[in-house]
């Protein structure tokens, strides 16, 4: 489970980010980001497209290289303006697993050819062990009869399950979901954060980025509000959403009503 992990002692967070720092060329995307993600909790990243919070998920992955930062997972503690060791990516990479926008399944891959690839492949884990496992979180999520099934024939809500199962298959840390909804259409939606909020009940540590405040109201502990590539505010869903502080969330939240 996520809070038996070695270096997350209750109290203290499991993902500490200090200052990040990410340029796109002349874009400077990310201006000095903190981010504090408590052990078993739910972190939503809200903000104006634009701001920086894919970037900051991508960060946590190793998928995007801040060029200056600190960053802590679990145990693992990187200064991240000195270039990585492999043993660094790999542990960084092992950390946590990432759903995307689009779920990016194999389309040449049966369900559990996607959900396997994974472990077998790149893990080298059994193969027994890894088809019981694939099995039992196909069954969690209602799609143990699609095993054999490829992901065209299914809707886009069990597409974007399938993605979560195959990001849990990999036995991560903690979860990371890139707008997970945001290209279904709107009758999909539901299943797809039904399952993410069951996964916050179980204890997983999850920093989602959204849109869908409904769903960051109700299931995060904490919400960061990004604008500009910096959090401007952060705070309980309670504390930003009926209380923000500052005027760019303010503006923001009128918006998105
Ligand atoms: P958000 O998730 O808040 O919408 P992003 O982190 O996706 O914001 O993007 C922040 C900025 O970085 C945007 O201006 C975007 O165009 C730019 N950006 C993101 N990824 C790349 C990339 N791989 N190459 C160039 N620019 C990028």
């Amino acid at each position: 489970m996520p809070s038996d992990l070695p270096g997350a002692p209750a109290g203290t967070p499991f993902v500490e980010a200090r200052g990040l720092h990410k340029s796109f060329g002349d874009n400077h995307v990310l201006r000095g980001v903190d981010l504090e993600i408590a052990a078993g909790s739910v972190h939503a990243l809200i903000g104006p497209s634009g701001s920086g919070k894919t970037t900051v998920l991508r960060s946590l992955n190793g998928l995007e290289s801040p060029e200056a930062g600190t960053l802590r997972i679990g145990d693992l503690e990187l200064d991240l303006a000195r270039p990585r060791t492999r043993a660094e990516r790999a542990a960084l990479h092992r950390a946590s697993a990432m759903v995307f926008q689009q779920h990016q399944l194999f389309p040449h891959l049966s369900v559990l050819g996607n959900v396997t690839i994974g472990p077998l492949r790149v893990q080298r884990r059994p193969r027994d062990e890894v088809m019981a496992d694939a099995l039992a979180l196909l069954e969690r999520v209602g799609l143990r009869e699609k095993a054999d099934a490829f992901p065209s024939s299914l809707s886009g809500g069990q597409q974007q399950r399938v993605g979560i199962v195959r990001a849990l298959a990999l036995q991560p840390s903690m979860l990371l979901f890139d707008e997970p909804t945001s290209s279904l259409d709107p009758e999909l939606v539901g299943e797809v954060l039904a399952v993410m909020t069951e996964l916050a009940r179980e204890g997983w540590t999850m920093a989602v980025v959204t849109h869908e405040l409904g769903f960051a109201r109700e299931v995060a502990d904490q919400v960061s509000f990004f604008a500009d590539g910096v959090v401007v505010e952060r705070g309980t869903p309670a504390q930003l959403f009926d209380a923000p502080q500052h005027e760019r969330t303010q503006r923001f939240l009128q918006r998105m009503r």
